[in-house]
């Protein structure tokens, strides 16, 4: 079976339409295909589903599943941010819109409030500025601040699937920022990886970094997958996709085992 639960569109940051998607999906071999504009309902975000567009995207993505129902499984959920203090992915929140699943993940660190927020993904230039403003440079308390906060998301809310679990390497390849074979962030990872496994919750392989070429393997890292594997936890691959192209990037490749 070959599914992808982790696509963008044109409703929030993707290039292109929920329908574009579907057809290149089916084009694909793809058997599923499952929409997460990325959420943090109640607010607003800067490339983030805009709040008076819920209902529209919710209509769009249930009359697609009835469309090409016979050729491809459509399924509508969210990429939901946990931003302590703004927004979390709580299956609660989202009831509204009765999604058939939620990724929780989390694209922001906050130094002790929302006002005060790095974003980890957006741009190497924006993560700089961001440690150096709020995290007085120091990026190791920037990374054990965002480890902390994906042990809190996974332990407090109800979710399906963990985004990108070490999305903070995005730009590691570029900037060398850390040192992932450090004790103490081999001791973050292994940690986290406990608490996952405690959650019961699947972990996604997301190879989206690959398809926008900002790194060779996907989140999370080798070592990472190989202590999720040794605690039983269950992974799907997911490509993140952001554009047509990207829907099976690194899919001929096999990172679960
Ligand atoms: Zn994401
Ligand atoms: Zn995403």
């Amino acid at each position: 079976m070959k599914a992808n639960y982790h696509t963008h569109t044109s409703f929030c940051d993707g290039k292109n339409t929920p329908e574009e998607m579907v057809v290149a999906a089916i084009e694909k071999g793809f058997d599923t295909l499952g929409f997460t504009a990325h959420a943090m309902y109640p607010f607003e975000g800067e490339g983030y589903l805009p709040t008076a567009r819920y209902d529209e995207y919710v209509q769009t993505i249930r009359s697609l599943a009835r469309t090409y129902g016979d050729r491809i499984k459509i399924l509508l959920g969210f990429e939901a941010d946990y931003i302590p203090g703004c927004t979390t992915p709580d299956r609660a929140r989202y009831a509204p819109f009765n999604p058939d699943y939620l990724i929780g993940s989390i694209h922001f660190v906050c130094a002790g409030s929302p006002e005060k927020r790095v974003a980890v993904d957006y741009s190497p230039e924006r993560l700089t500025a961001g440690i150096r403003e709020f995290f007085g440079g120091d990026a190791k308390a920037f990374l054990q601040t965002y480890f902390a906060a994906l042990r809190e998301m996974v332990s407090r809310y109800d979710f399906d699937i963990v985004g990108h679990a070490d999305l903070p390497r995005k730009f590691n390849g570029k900037l060398h920022y850390f040192d992932e074979e450090a004790p103490w962030y081999r001791d973050e990872i292994l940690r986290t990886a406990d608490v996952l496994a405690a959650s019961g919750k699947n972990v996604e392989i997301n190879t989206g970094a690959i398809s926008r070429g900002w790194m060779d393997t996907p989140y999370p890292s080798g070592e990472f997958r190989r202590l999720l594997l040794a605690r039983g936890v269950q992974m799907v691959v997911n490509s993140d996709a952001h554009f047509v192209d990207g829907l099976d990037c690194g899919f001929d490749r096999r990172w679960e085992e």
